[in-house]
């Protein structure tokens, strides 16, 4: 501990006198009234300009264990790196929670939400530790700095100011004063009381409980250029003050795990259980080797994609919940559960590491999940996706609901047997899209028994029911020498230009009369 400054000295290095002491703080943020074992979780992302879907995994784990538990679930936006804010990405963010199912319950209380709109916040934590002793205000320039960093590097020195590095560590009021007066605007840093030779450990709900050397480091609590705290220091005041139970973060936060806990400590509060998630991994192509997601070759990186791309949102949601909870798909299968949110998940049991995300594992489960979806609903998603994202084609393809609904009937209305051809709403359309004569391309290559078409045509019936259309086809076949598949064959590639596709006599009934005999006509 050092010697902590006077209140106009506070007010003086923090552009400001503090708007609360710690005391209204907890008042005005007190323990929340919850029942035992509520989670109380956060999503914080950074609004970078797009959503990642490790942010996606992770928010999915919050919203459950906040869900299943009757606790609260809450975005948090964390705003206060101005330089690499991009405009809309809050919107980004807001947008994919809701079409993924993500609800958060937070109430008003316990904001704002915006760190950018905490900063009284963060100054009044700040304030109480100058005033302590715990934290000091350091007015080393970026040239300074990079000097020192120098130095380090040359000695072979770990890097940063900590220890002697720290020159203002122990600076006297006075010369804070010239500082201050020569229009100076300090950082404010933590006064590190830690000792690398000891170690500290660290309590992760996954990995259990994790030792790692102390970190000396006087870190930033407030930068200099927008009096804004960095990330240790906001995750600090917002995760107590918000009264998170439980933090849920990427592994890439190991290594200041250390520093938070410290920090914790130092304020005499209870830090929250720490769930530090695997990266999403892939296999590469190219080198078959297990890899991280990659925001520039993989655009599965980006939620965004999914929702462009006419995944169902459902789908992603019970893939992505079935990585972190591995039990989910026996449980499905087993039919103790209908979706993941009926399942309960156990933390304990979220992977510490390599958790793969393989887009043939997602069409299995996109498949699977249309296959369970009513007629009205299958249309009804595929005609939001296409108003929304889909082409000039698409959106002519759903102009006509009508047809749409009986296009999309075919072959449902026997639950066991429902074909898991559709995989997104995208491909939905592509592969229907014969059923509409601006996107049907006649199969010309196709080697037609032109006799056999020609036969069929005549006596065809729109009215017929099946029996009397299959006798039809029968007919046409013996008179020809044929075989009654040959015909149901042609007729299939001159309705469709393609080989394989769901029941003929539903699609013909579907295309009418007038269709089926200008197809007919167009390979003739
Ligand atoms: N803003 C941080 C990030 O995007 C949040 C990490 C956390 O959840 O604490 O990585």
């Amino acid at each position: 501990m050092r010697n902590g400054l006077n209140k106009d000295l506070i007010a003086r290095v923090l552009g400001g006198a503090p708007k609360y002491t710690l005391e209204e703080l907890e008042a005005k943020f007190p323990p929340r009234e919850l029942k035992e074992g509520a989670f109380v979780t956060r999503f914080a992302p950074s609004p970078t300009g797009y959503m990642h879907l490790g942010g996606l995994y992770g928010s999915l784990i919050d919203c459950k264990l906040a869900q299943q538990s009757n606790g609260v679930f809450m975005l948090r936006i964390e705003d206060t790196d101005t330089k690499r804010e991009v405009k809309d990405a809050v919107d980004i963010i807001i947008k994919s929670l809701e079409k993924f199912g993500l609800k958060y319950n937070d109430i008003p209380e316990y904001g704002p939400y915006y760190q950018s709109q905490r900063k009284d916040i963060y100054h009044s934590v700040a304030a109480y530790l100058l005033e302590k002793g715990m934290a000091y205000p350091c007015f080393l320039t970026a040239e300074e700095m990079e000097e020192i960093r120098a130095k380090q590097n040359a000695a072979g020195f770990a890097t940063g100011i900590y220890g002697e590095w720290a020159r203002d560590r122990d600076i006297n009021d006075e010369d804070i004063v010239k500082h201050l007066d020569n229009g100076e605007v300090p950082t404010i840093r933590l006064y590190s009381n830690g000792n690398p030779e000891q170690r500290i450990f660290c309590k992760d709900a996954v990995r259990g409980s994790i030792s790692f050397p102390e970190s000396n480091e006087d870190t930033v609590l407030i930068k200099s250029n927008d009096r804004l705290p960095t990330y240790h220091f906001a995750h600090l005041c917002d995760d107590h003050f918000m009264r998170t139970t439980h933090v849920v973060r990427g592994e890439e936060w190991l290594s200041s795990f250390p520093l938070h806990v410290q920090m914790f400590r130092m304020m005499g509060w209870t830090p929250p259980l720490y769930i530090h998630t695997s990266t999403i991994d892939k296999i590469d192509e190219e080198t078959g080797k297990q890899r991280k997601l990659s925001k520039r070759k993989d655009p599965e990186a980006n939620v965004a994609f999914f929702l462009e791309s006419g995944w169902p949102t459902e789908s992603v949601i019970e893939y992505l919940g079935n990585i972190a909870a591995s039990g989910y798909e026996e449980a499905k299968t087993k039919g103790q559960v209908k979706t993941f949110w009926d399942y309960e998940m156990r933390p304990k049991k979220i992977p510490m590491s390599g958790a793969l995300f393989d887009m043939k594992k997602l069409e299995w489960w996109a498949k699977e999940y249309i296959a369970t979806l009513s007629v009205p609903d299958l249309v009804k998603s595929v005609v939001d996706w296409a108003n929304e994202y889909g082409s000039e084609d698409n959106k002519k393809q759903v102009s006509d609901i009508d047809y749409l609904t009986s296009v999309l009937s075919i072959e449902r209305d026997n639950p066991k047997r429902i074909r898991k051809d559709f995989i997104t709403w995208k491909q939905t359309l592509n592969e229907v899209s014969y059923f509409w004569d601006f996107l049907f391309k006649p199969n010309r290559e196709y080697e037609y028994n032109k006799d056999a078409l020609r036969e069929f045509v005549a006596n065809y019936d729109v009215k017929d029911d099946k029996d009397a259309w299959w006798q039809k086809i029968v007919c046409t076949a013996e008179k020809l020498g044929l075989k009654p598949g040959d015909v149901a064959m042609n007729l299939r590639v001159a309705m469709t230009g393609r080989t394989n596709t769901p029941d003929l006599y539903s699609l013909m009934q579907v295309l009418g009369g007038d269709k089926v005999a200008e197809r007919i006509n167009m390979v003739m």
